[in-house]
Order: structure tokens, then C-alpha cells, then sequence
């Protein structure tokens, strides 16, 4: 699962710093106020060396998200790129997390961060499967921000405040994830993942625009069009979730991650559906560079 397995060296505004002396001041503006903006990347291990997945549309999206808070990120998209790789190749690693994080540091107490200086960092960490059971969930009492509260696209340090209400709510019931909807009530995604339901055979992810339009959500639309599965995207009401074939969730950690069952009620015939397994399969292969039809979203280090 998520516990934090240390590596050797954190990445901080530009220098390596020994884990241990990667510290920050107590009075930092995103500790009180969720004033950062973070990345999730994930590495994989390949035949030689490893991959990166999709590095450059999570850089875009860091740019996008500290664009958001007014942050000035005083290191180009490359040079956080070429962070985020000198950091998995300094801690030796491969199976690996990358998290860039960009954040308002030591300012006045005040909620705008007047003359904050935005710090930025890339840690590392080794990393297997986040989820290797198949999940059941229930639908969750905290509805996801609607998309007026918060910035679209954007992955902003405060909004995971709602994220962490589902999950603890999730976990204290006795459920393994939340399902969050939106504020008109319709299916929007997971706390920390986006969701998709299988209905006769065809690939259903949900129309919010409270949900993050994640990276993993994307290539999974376009590997199951490319396995000939048929894809929509609409409005889903939670009946349509009860009365799917198959569900699942998708994220940069979580990768594919198989759900039995929601609010107690068995989904398909409570196993881990063909087509949640056939992209699960292809999606293992084509992060670690195995598909040469996807090597645009594969970088080698
Ligand atoms: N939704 C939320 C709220 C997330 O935090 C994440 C993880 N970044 C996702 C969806 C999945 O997005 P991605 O596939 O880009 O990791």
C-alpha cells in the first residue's frame, strides 16, 4: 500500500539533499493552508534501466496547477523533467513513485501568500502495487468540489482535504475506497483516482467536471479504442454503477484496480470483470515500454 518507503536523496529547488535534512519551516503558508501543488508520476522497471510514464503531460499539468495558486516556479518544465529523472537515477530505483511538489513556503501568516517564495522538490520513492485486491467500496457521504469551487485540471494541495474526508469515512466503515459524486448527484471519481463502469461490453467513465481528467483515464480511453472496446463518456447516475458489469478505478498509483462491489452489493458476478482485466494486462505492458505503438508516452532512463 502508500506507507512512505524512504529512499537516499530529495531534490530541493535544485539541489539533492540527504532524505533526512529535507526539511521545511513550521510557518511554511502550505502547511496551514494547503497553498501546493503536487505531481504523481510513476517508474516502472524495464527490460534496460526504466520508464517514466507520460513524465511531460505530468510536468504540464504541475505548470497548470501552480498556474492556478499564481505560483512562479523559477525552473523551466524541462529542467523539472530532468529533476525528476536525476532523482530516480540518484536513489537507484525503478519501481518507483515520483512526487514533484511545489509549494508556498515562510511568509506572513496572512491566507494570501503576499511575497511567498514558492519552493519546489522532487522526492522519490520505491514503489509496488498500491491496490493487490480487488476492492469494495461504498458511495460516499462528502460530495466531490463542484467545479466553481476549485480550478479544473488543476491538483491543488487544499482540494485534498475533501479527498481525505471520503477516504477516512471509506476506511472507518469498514470499505476499502469512496466513491464520490458531484454536487447534481451524479458519479464523479475515487479520492484519489478516477472511476469507469463496463456496461455490455462497452468502457463508461463518468462526465464531471468535478473530476480530475486524469492521465491514467486518458490512455486507458485510448488503449481500450485501440483493443477495438467501445468507450463513452457520460452522465452516470449510481443506478448505472449498481447495474454495471464491471467497475473499476485508474490512477497514476493505483494503476487498474478491480471493485467487486459498492455499498455492499455485488457487481457482475463478484469477481474481477474480462474487460477490466484485458486493459489492466495491456496498460502493465505498454508503461514499461513493451508496446512500441505507445512509446510517445514512455520515457527510458
Ligand atoms: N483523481 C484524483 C483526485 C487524483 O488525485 C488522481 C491522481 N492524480 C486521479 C484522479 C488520477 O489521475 P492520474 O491518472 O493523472 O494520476
Amino acid at each position: 500500500m502508500a506507507e512512505i518507503r524512504k529512499s537516499d536523496f530529495i531534490w530541493m529547488d535544485g539541489k539533492l539533499v540527504k532524505w533526512d535534512d529535507a526539511r521545511i519551516h513550521v510557518m511554511s503558508h502550505a502547511l496551514h493552508y494547503g497553498s501546493s501543488v503536487f505531481e504523481g508520476i510513476h517508474a516502472y522497471k524495464a527490460e534496460k534501466g526504466a520508464t517514466i510514464f507520460r513524465l511531460k503531460e505530468h510536468i504540464e499539468r504541475f505548470f497548470h496547477s501552480a498556474g492556478s495558486f499564481g505560483m512562479k516556479i523559477s525552473f523551466t518544465k524541462k529542467e523539472i523533467m530532468n529533476a525528476c529523472i536525476e532523482t530516480l537515477k540518484k536513489n537507484k530505483l525503478s519501481d518507483a513513485y515520483i512526487r514533484p511538489l511545489a509549494y508556498y513556503g515562510y511568509t506572513n501568516i496572512g491566507i494570501f501568500p503576499k511575497d511567498a517564495p514558492t519552493n519546489v522538490l522532487v522526492a522519490c520513492v520505491p514503489w509496488g502495487n498500491y491496490y493487490s485486491k480487488d476492492l469494495e467500496i461504498m458511495t460516499s457521504k462528502f460530495t466531490r468540489h463542484p467545479e466553481n469551487a476549485t480550478v479544473y485540471g488543476a491538483k491543488l494541495g487544499g482540494n485534498y482535504a475533501n479527498s481525505i474526508l471520503a477516504m477516512y469515512d471509506a476506511r472507518n466503515n469498514g470499505f476499502d475506497e469512496a466513491l464520490m459524486l458531484d454536487s447534481e448527484g451524479f458519479v464523479s471519481e475515487g479520492p484519489a483516482e478516477n472511476f469507469f463502469i463496463v456496461k455490455d461490453n462497452m468502457l463508461v467513465s463518468p462526465l464531471s467536471k468535478s473530476a480530475l481528467p486524469g492521465i491514467t483515464r486518458d490512455s486507458l480511453i485510448k488503449i481500450a479504442e485501440d483493443l477495438g472496446i467501445k468507450t463513452q463518456e457520460k452522465k452516470l447516475k449510481l443506478e448505472d454503477v449498481y447495474e454495471a458489469d464491471e467497475l473499476f478505478f485508474c490512477g497514476t498509483a493505483t494503476e487498474v484496480a478491480q471493485i467487486i462491489s459498492i455499498d455492499k452489493k455485488k457487481i457482475g458476478n463478484g469477481k474481477s470483470g474480462r474487460i477490466t482485466l484485458m486493459l489492466k494486462k495491456k496498460f502493465e505492458d505498454v508503461v514499461r515500454g513493451k508496446d512500441k505503438k505507445y512509446s510517445d508516452w514512455v520515457t527510458f532512463v
